[in-house]
């Protein structure tokens, strides 16, 4: 017997039976293990007995990696990566919703599909744009293959692969406790894995963008209404399978606490059209939910009642702050004072273990308001640094700082010792003792931390500030992972790259013809900012002829400069100088 699901069972048991619940702890409905695992056809001893020994979790939203059916003809892959995989036989050919994070993964997924249908896939359909969800897609395209997502699935893509790639990689990987020694790395919430690799598979970009509101398509026999359902983010799919009573909630719907605000950082996940659009679910009142994460629902009833309860929980929330904002409240008021409704612990979908309420609260409040909390002694706050530095002149001396950071630990009081080791590592940025204090109250916060995203993101810091880990956050980047990145996305994420100093008092105008499509763009420099114009501009100094793919790879640092101009596929007109100059302003990821 697998030792620590045992010990995760036994305690869902030992929650079942006690009928008060711990405080902060939500009771565990004995209908949502028995659903769940109806839901998948497994019972308690088969799920026992199938569970990979390799596999060692405190997740309880684990599941045995495999294949499920949901209906006659709807499959869905849980447990091989951090999102799910869902296939529908159709008519002569296939149909592909979401195709997880790596395309090891997919292959692997595909495999299983095909014992189940070997016919062509003919359409996949990404929920979104975060990578869990199209990064695996490869595996997944035949000849005819199309992708579909929705139009603003472009802003998404190139929010977060191109324009904040950086920030949003490193944060990311914090949350996910990616680099985390294995023996710590205990889940995230949504699953066990990440399966994430830094050389990154051949990027699939939609071959259509889904325009509008609804699009009904009839694919292999299949019709789908698709309907662009902003939640989780902008870009949100939701699709309806009628004839079969299906809906598939991409990452609108998942049985966690939803991550209203994500802690890698993320623009403002609009809390009010969330919960809008599981009423747009709920209004189909189907009998299956199929979630892009975790379990699927196979209950008019418990479909019915778990939507209302998450969307009851989101409008709480908003309305919440909302309320509180009114009267004046800060959003540090309005965590503080923030008093949990009964209906929230006694939900297992809303427990928080991937989105927490004190997040989400700050993130309404900041979506509405913006940064200000609108204290005047709040419109210009000292800076971490020079308060640190007061601070600590009020303190005295570093050993007056030890005891007290020493004295906050033996208290348990953590995230105060933290905050004075924030102090002491600004005034003494290079004593080991006190990084190491740091990382020790990092680490002892990620021991009081239920939710596993916080966790992960504590311990991975508390690892990396006395370097127990060193994050290698490079891709290794192929001409095929950017051959299907539209070139207007490599253009519109060159100017945040802009060096201001080197582009001081410069004014450089550059058109670019691509040779291959035709295409025209152009780059002005002037007041240390790049502008994008989507033509060549007048009186351009420079005109640059080049192919799409070379363009890419030399912006993606793939591509030698030298020998694009040697070979013939860069060419350069007037004044080459200034050329030279102008590409040595943008700097690398
Ligand atoms: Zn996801």
């Amino acid at each position: 017997m697998h030792y620590k699901l045992f010990n995760i069972l036994l305690l869902c048991f030992i929650v079942l039976n006690c009928s008060k619940t711990e405080k902060g702890t939500p009771e565990i409905s004995q209908e949502f293990l028995v659903d769940s695992l109806k839901a998948t056809n497994t019972s308690f001893d088969e799920w026992f007995s199938k569970v990979d020994d390799q596999i060692s979790v405190d997740d309880d939203y684990y599941f045995e990696k495999n294949i499920y059916q949901v209906v006659d003809n709807v499959y869905v892959a849980i447990g091989y990566g951090l999102a799910n995989s869902i296939l529908i036989v159709g008519d002569g050919s296939n149909i592909v919703i979401d195709v997880t994070e790596s395309d090891v993964l997919a292959a692997e997924i595909r495999e299983r599909f095909e014992e189940i249908s070997d016919q062509p896939i003919e359409a996949i359909f990404y929920t979104h744009s975060h990578v869990d969800h199209w990064r695996g897609a490869l595996p997944f395209v035949d000849e005819n293959t199309e992708v579909y997502a929705h139009e603003t699935f472009k802003k998404g893509f190139y929010d977060q692969n191109n324009l904040l790639k950086p920030i949003l990689t490193k944060r990311g990987m914090k949350q996910f406790g990616f680099f985390l020694p294995k023996e710590l790395q205990r889940g995230h919430g949504l699953g066990f894995t990440l399966d994430f690799d830094f050389k990154q598979p051949p990027v699939v970009y939609p071959t259509v963008l889904l325009e509008g509101k609804k699009n009904i398509l009839t694919i292999a026999g299949v019709t789908l209404e698709v309907v662009h359902s902003p939640g989780e983010t902008d870009d949100q799919i939701i699709i309806y399978y009628k004839d079969k009573e299906i809906v598939f909630s991409g990452d609108n719907y998942y049985m966690r606490f939803p991550n209203l605000y994500t802690i890698r950082g993320t623009s403002y996940r609009d809390t009010y059209k969330w919960y809008k659009s599981v009423d747009e679910m709920r209004a189909y009142n189907p009998t299956y939910l199929v979630s892009s994460h975790g379990p699927f629902l196979s209950n008019k009833k418990d479909v019915q009642d778990r939507l209302t309860i998450y969307r009851d929980a989101i409008q709480y929330v908003h309305d919440y702050a909302i309320r509180g904002a009114n009267k004046g409240k800060t959003p540090d008021e309005l965590v503080e004072e923030f008093e949990y409704p009964k209906f929230f612990k006694e939900n297992f979908d809303l427990r928080e273990q991937y989105g927490k309420v004190s997040w989400s609260i700050r993130n309404v409040y900041n979506g509405y308001l913006g940064f200000f909390d609108g204290k005047a002694v709040n419109l210009e706050p000292l800076s971490t640094k020079v308060r640190s530095k007061n601070i600590f002149k009020i303190i005295g001396s570093k050993d007056n700082l030890l005891t007290l950071i020493n004295e906050a630990l033996e208290n348990k009081e953590f995230q105060w010792a933290a905050e004075l080791c924030q102090i002491g590592t600004i005034n003494f940025p290079n004593d080991n003792e006190i990084r190491n204090l740091y990382s020790l109250s990092l680490e002892e916060l990620s021991k009081e931390e239920t939710n596993p995203i916080a966790r992960n993101y504590y311990l991975s810091e508390a690892y990396e500030i006395n370097e127990r880990i060193i994050p290698d956050l490079t891709f290794s980047l192929t001409e095929d992972q950017i051959r299907q990145i539209p070139i207007e996305t490599i253009f519109e994420a060159m100017p945040p790259r802009l060096n201001p100093v080197k582009a001081n008092n410069k004014f450089i105008t550059v058109g670019f013809n691509m040779s291959d499509t035709g295409e025209k763009f152009g780059i002005i420099i002037r007041n240390n900012i790049a502008e994008i114009v989507h033509y060549i501009p007048e009186n351009a100094e420079i005109i640059v002829t080049v192919e799409t793919s070379t363009w890419k790879g030399l912006i993606m640092g793939i591509t030698d400069a030298k020998s694009a101009i040697t070979s013939g596929k860069l060419s350069v007109s007037g004044n080459y100088l200034k050329f030279i100059q102008f590409s040595t302003m943008f700097e690398k990821d």
